[in-house]
This record gives C-alpha cells, structure tokens and sequence, in this order.
C-alpha cells in the first residue's frame, strides 16, 4: 500500500488502519473513528492550528488528494480539505472526512474490481457527483 500522505509514522498506523478496514470486517465503523480520532488528538491539538512536527510551522486548511493505492487499484480523490504542511504537502485529515473516503474509496474499489473482473479496457474513469 503507498499513501500520498508523508509522515512516516502517521503513514504507518494510517496504513494498518485502512489494511484492517479493508480486510476484516470485525473493525467496526464506530471503532475507526474513534482509533483516528484517538491518534489525531494525540498527535496536534485540535483546537488550535496544527503544526507540522517535522517543519515547525503551522499547517493551512486547504484542499488537498486523497490517494489510495493498492497493487492493482488506485482512487484519488480531489479537492478534499485538510490540515495541509506548506513545506512538504502533508496532509492531515480530520475523523470526519476519514470516515467519508472510507465509505467512498470503499464502494470505488469494489466498482474497480468488478471491471477488472470481467477485463475491461477501459482503465481509468473520473467521476463526480452534484
Ligand atoms: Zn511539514
């Protein structure tokens, strides 16, 4: 799995997050937010600007790509607002917006797989909705 954010450890325990997302179903939606929102809490305050730990400087809430990639799917989402480090892009996603790529990046990986399945030659789509 390759993830567009940059923070080795946020990178790491995002990582073994989405992996129990994506392969188990014991992990409960409820307990997602609440491990995410755990380790954000403990990370920046979240009341105040959030800092970059690495560059010291405070990060901007702006829109940024979300990027999920496995061995054979990849889903980008654009123009998602983040906590966004000026110095180096990294992005810090807040418990509501995971909760809503889980949900979406879910549903385009299943549509994904489908048409991997039955071989399609077409390869990339852009969608949008509203
Ligand atoms: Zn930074």
């Amino acid at each position: 799995m390759a993830w567009t954010l940059k923070s080795s450890v946020r990178e790491c325990e995002q990582a073994t997050i989405w992996s129990k997302v994506m392969q188990s179903s014991t992990l409960s939606k409820k307990d997602l937010i609440a491990a995410t929102w755990l380790k954000l809490s403990s990370m920046e305050s979240l009341k105040a600007i959030p800092q970059c730990g690495q560059h010291r400087v405070s990060k901007e809430w702006r829109q940024t790509t979300f990027e999920y990639k496995d061995s054979e799917i990849s889903v980008q989402v654009p123009k998602v607002y983040a906590w966004v480090c000026p110095m180096d892009g990294e992005a810090s996603f807040t418990p509501e917006t995971v909760d809503e790529l889980i949900t979406t990046v879910r549903d385009f990986i299943e549509a994904a797989k489908r048409t991997r399945n039955r071989q399609s030659t077409l390869r990339e789509y852009i969608i949008s909705v509203g």
